[in-house]
Formats: C-alpha cells, structure tokens, sequence
C-alpha cells in the first residue's frame, strides 16, 4: 500500500510503544471523545437514522453485486462529458498513469485534495521520483507533510498532534515548502488557520495540475462529488488546467438519488455536522469554466478480490466516515500509526489485510487489534458488521483458506506463530462434538477448581497475564439446569 508505512513493525509490538507515549495518548483521548460525543448528538436528532442506515447499506449492496455493469456506465458518461477513463489493476500502474499524465503537462508541481487512495498507492513517493513535487492542501495533511509523519486518522491525519505541536512544525517547515509562517505565529487556530492559508494560496494561484480523490461517483452522469469543510479541496478542483482524480472502484453509486442518502449519513458520522460545508461536483469538462482536460484512473489495488470474499466484502461499502475510529477503545489508545497503513482503527483492521493480503506479520496481525466490543458496528452508517469480518480474517490467519488474489483462487498456508491457537481450536471443535467427554470435562473441572492456576501455563502465560481467568462455577450449568428443572427438560 502506501510506501510511508513500509518497515512498521506488527500491530503489537507498535501499539506497546504508543500506549507508552504520554502525549499522544492524551491528544487522542480529547480528540476522539468530543467528536464522538458530538456525532451521537447529531445523529439522535434523526428520528429515521435507521432507516438511513438500512438505505446506505442496501445501496451499496446492489452497486457492488453490479459493479461490473455500474462502473462501464461511470465510463461511458464520463467520456461523453469530454473526461478520459483509465484502468489501473494495482498501485504501480495507477502511478505510472498519473505520473505519465503529470510529465505530459510539462509541470514539475502539482497540489493535492486530500485522497486516501493516493496514499494507499504511495503516489507522492512516485511522482517524487519523477521529479513533480506533490504539495498537499488540506490542512491535517498539510501538518502531516511538513512534519516528515504519517496520517493516523481517517479524517483528521493529524489527529495525534496538539496545537503546539502544529506550531513549531509550521514555524519550522513552511519555509522550507514555500511561503514561511507568520513572525511570532502562536498557538491559537485561528492564527495557525491563516497561516495555512497564506501559505497554501501561492500553491493554488501557481498549480496547473490538481490531483484529488472522491467521496462518491454517480454512474448516470459521471459526475465526482467531494465533501469537505475547509474549501481547499474546491481551489484544487477548480483551478488548475488539469484535474486527475484517482479514486477506488467501490466508491461508484447508481444515481443522484443514492447520493441523497449518504450526504446526511456522511457528515453527521464524520464531523457531527447537519451538512458538510462544502460539497464539489464536476462532470467531465466545460469550456468557459473549470480545468480544460478531465482524467479520472479507477482504481482497484485488491478491491475486486475483496469483492469475492462473501464475508469480507462488505468492507466495501464503507464510505470512510471515521466514526467507528472514533468509539473503538483500541485505537484512542493505540492511535493510528500502530496499524501500519493508512487505514488506520477498526476499518483499517478488516480492509487492509483484504487489500494486502495477510502474508506480512503487519497484516496477519490486524485481525486481532481489536477488543470485538462491537461499538464500531453499532456506529457504522452503512452497518458494517466489522466484529464479524475480523473473525473471519482471524481465522483465515490462523487456519489458512482459500482466497482470491488478482481474480485467482489460490490456497492460502496458515500464518506463522499460531501453532498454540490452532491447537486449541481443533481441541475445542472435537470436544464440542463429543458431548460426553464436554460433560465429563466439565465436572472434572468443577470437581478441581481450589486447585486451578491463575495463570495459564505455556504459550498462553501471555494470554493470561493482563486478562482474570473466569472462574469455575461449583456445578456445570448442565447439571444445575437437570438438578433444578429435572430430568428431560432439555438440557
Ligand atoms: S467502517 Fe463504517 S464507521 Fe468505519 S469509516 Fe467506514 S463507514 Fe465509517
């Protein structure tokens, strides 16, 4: 996926670090508890929310069961409004395409919309190596750029940084990009907010090329939507002479009339707002307005093999909210760079091991971060069951399976260190199939319950070690259930 991630270590081993960071962990707990308090009260205003739910899954259920049909339609249209389609299998050819289209230009500099699907594909490291400078304008990217980071959150990459912290860096680095901050720049947001934007107005005044992504694609007419608060998306989409998009294959949706669902599922679960402040559509190109040459590069990166996962799939429909980031109580503590990809907390777990794969250790070790608490289901606008595809990826990672991987079905090896789960699985499985021996087990169990550990013993000493063994019940419920209700009462 995106080349800033290369070299992370797996998920535990990143996560014990930032839990030990004072900071960070304090950042991300203001962070995320105000916007999801404030998500909540925006959604409770809704007195037919769950039938918005339902309409946005059902939605993007029909669209990817057709995506084939939906995305020629997408093609057609946008060919017929004067823009150009391209096809990219995986990230290396939706890089070359773009830095092909970049180089054609002539420019050497391009500004950015935020888009994460050009992180996914690593493009700035890409055009880099081309020779463009890819300069970015929404704000949070903007601190993550000048920092030398990482994004770590779906909607606010710089979500990990306090206000102070974003001053130093812009003191520190804007000169370096271009126009240097303001003499004496404080803290407040209002200063560091003009400081960005004096900053950014040169790279807009300048830019022939704009490179964004998309919220959404409407088949009918080609037309791109992009939502966002601060405006600096539209400059980049309006602008330049150019406008290359490059966006994910499952972000297509039927009709403007789809659409209608997700502009009031997506703001409230996002930013807790009633409406997104700014909402850019553009379809192909116009003569008296607007960039004079269109190219939209579908990406797919592992999206249609995610499509034949009949669990995984509905991974799909997410519509990168954040909401389920912002209740898990894995990621405030972890913070995002632990997850190793740009997309970071609950999403990220179940999606970038699909588009991945799980042979890495990062990726074998998503699936398991993760409480399973099930908050990131219950505030999903689209009702993703993310509990249910991590178990589902867990036991790919620890059985092994069948998979599809670039449209072919390949037989996947169990990943390496879960000899002891595997072991215990296959116990439970033939003692769950021997009611007999569960019965006598369970008794035993009851019988020598002063004498069990409190730890386990072994490889799962680990296991035990930050978790209270359940203790043993006196009598097996099956027992107590015959003792109580008597004999041929069902149990
Ligand atoms: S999985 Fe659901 S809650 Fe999480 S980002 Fe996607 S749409 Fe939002």
């Amino acid at each position: 996926m995106s080349g800033t991630f290369v070299g992370m270590p797996a998920f535990p081993e990143a996560a014990r670090a930032a839990v030990g960071d004072a900071t960070l962990r304090a950042n991300l707990r203001h962070a995320t508890r105000t916007i999801r308090d404030k998500r909540a009260r925006a959604v409770a205003e809704l007195d037919d929310w769950a039938h918005l739910r339902e309409a946005g899954k059902r939605i993007k259920d029909h669209t990817l069961r057709h995506l084939d049909r939906y995305l020629l339609r997408l093609e057609e249209a946008v060919t017929a409004a004067g823009g150009t389609v391209h096809w990219a299998a995986d990230a290396a050819e939706a890089n070359r395409v773009v830095t092909r289209l970049v180089v054609e230009t002539g420019e050497s500099e391009v500004v950015k919309v935020k888009s994460m699907a050009t992180q996914e594909i690593g493009l700035n490291e890409a055009l880099e190596a081309a020779g463009v400078r890819a300069y970015e304008t929404d704000l949070a990217e903007l601190i993550v750029q000048l920092g030398r980071d990482r994004p770590s959150h779906i909607l606010v990459p710089a979500i990990h940084r306090n206000r102070g912290e974003i001053r130093d860096v812009f003191r520190a680095e804007m000169g370096r990009w271009g126009r240097p901050a303001p003499d004496g720049l404080g803290d407040a947001p209002a200063e560091l907010a003009e400081a960005a934007r004096l900053h950014l107005r040169e790279k807009f005044l300048r830019a022939k090329v704009g490179i964004s992504g998309a919220n959404f694609m409407v088949a009918e007419t080609g037309t791109l939507v992009v939502v966002e608060s601060e405006g600096n998306g539209r400059m980049c989409l309006t602008l330049p002479e150019t406008l290359i998009s490059v966006v994910g294959i499952e972000k297509v949706v039927p009709t403007w009339r789809d659409l209608e669902v997700f502009l009031q599922t997506l703001p409230r679960s996002s930013t807790a707002e009633r409406m997104n402040p700014y909402t850019s559509t553009w379809t192909g190109t116009a003569d008296s307005d607007g960039p004079r040459a269109f190219h939209l590069v579908l990406l797919d990166n592992g999206r249609t093999d995610a499509l034949a996962d009949e669990v995984g799939r509905q991974a799909l429909r997410c519509i990168r909210c954040s909401a389920c980031l912002n209740v898990c109580p894995v990621y405030e503590r972890a913070g995002g760079h632990a997850y190793g990809s740009v997309y970071p907390g609950p999403i990220g777990a179940i999606l970038s091991p699909q588009l991945r794969g799980t042979a890495s250790e990062v990726d074998a070790s998503l699936p398991y971060a993760s409480t399973l608490c099930g908050a990131c289901y219950e505030v999903c606008p689209v009702a993703i069951d993310i509990p249910e595809v991590l178990v589902h990826l867990r036991e790919r990672v620890v059985e092994g399976g069948e998979v599809t991987r670039r449209g072919v079905r390949v037989r996947l090896r169990p990943a390496k260190g879960h000899a002891a789960e595997r072991a215990a699985m296959r116990a439970a499985r033939w003692v769950f199939r021997h009611p007999g021996a569960l019965r006598a087990g369970q008794r035993l169990a009851s019988r020598t319950r002063a004498a069990h550990p409190r730890t386990l013993p072994g490889p799962g000493r680990a296991w035990s070690a930050t978790r209270d063994l359940p203790p043993v019940p006196a009598e097996p419920f099956r027992d107590w259930w015959r003792r109580t209700r008597g004999e041929g009462s069902g149990a």
